[in-house]
This record gives C-alpha cells, structure tokens and sequence, in this order.
C-alpha cells in the first residue's frame, strides 16, 4: 500500500496526487503525526465546536490529518 502524504495546505492525508479536501496539488511526503478527526454526533457538524485538536488545526471536516507538515 502506498505510503499516503499530506497536503499542506490543510494537512489532510491522501494516496491521491491531488487532496480530495481541498483540490490542492501541494502535497508533501514529509510530516510527522497522525491525527483522526472523528465525524460528531450530527453529520456535517463542525468538528471544531467539538474538537480542540480540530479547532486548533483549524480542521473542518473529519477525516485523517497530519499533525506537522514540512
Ligand atoms: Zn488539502
């Protein structure tokens, strides 16, 4: 399985060449940390009203992100 990179413009993770969450093309295989946002109780709720990981990387959908891009 390919090792998936994180897009640095919104830190998410993908094993495409262009990020789903943000259409960006700016990815890099170089970043440390994993973090899971997890979807909340309703869906298409902010996970940053539930989240202080989430509202601290400004993370609005859930999904796998990287905690630190280079
Ligand atoms: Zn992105």
């Amino acid at each position: 399985m390919a090792k998936p990179r994180a897009c640095r413009e919104c830190h998410f993770l993908t094993i495409e060449d262009q990020c789903p969450n943000c259409r960006s093309t700016n990815l890099s295989s170089s970043y440390t940390g994993i973090v899971v946002i997890l979807p909340g109780s309703k869906p298409h709720d902010d996970p940053r009203k539930h989240s202080y990981i989430a509202s601290r990387l400004n993370i609005d959908k859930p999904g796998k992100y990287a905690l630190k891009v280079r």
